[in-house]
């Protein structure tokens, strides 16, 4: 499988480190027990298209949001994901 980093093109999987799915949303300070319990220790299992979260260490070391299916590992999209790295990619 080969990334393509929108910093530094298209790279093989070994210079990325997966950090799983991107959808959870880190809950508000004030959040019940129960809200953070979900966000820290629940995930689905997706059998399909999935964003997930990879780290290009061996690269730009920019936090990516990639578009993949977890079946065929075909990848539909790569951005930049929120926080560093985020405004470069959209000049
Ligand atoms: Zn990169």
């Amino acid at each position: 499988m080969r990334i393509t980093c929108p910093f530094c093109g298209e790279r093989e999987l070994g210079e990325f480190t997966y950090l799983g799915d991107a959808k959870p949303v880190r809950p508000a300070a004030d959040a019940g027990e129960d809200v953070v319990y979900d966000y820290v220790y629940l995930r689905d299992n997706i059998a399909g298209v999935m964003s997930e979260n990879w780290y290009h260490g061996g690269g730009c070391r920019a936090w990516l949001k990639v578009t993949r299916n977890t079946l065929t590992h075909e990848i539909s999209a790569v951005e930049a994901a929120a926080g560093a790295g985020a405004r470069q990619a959209s000049k």
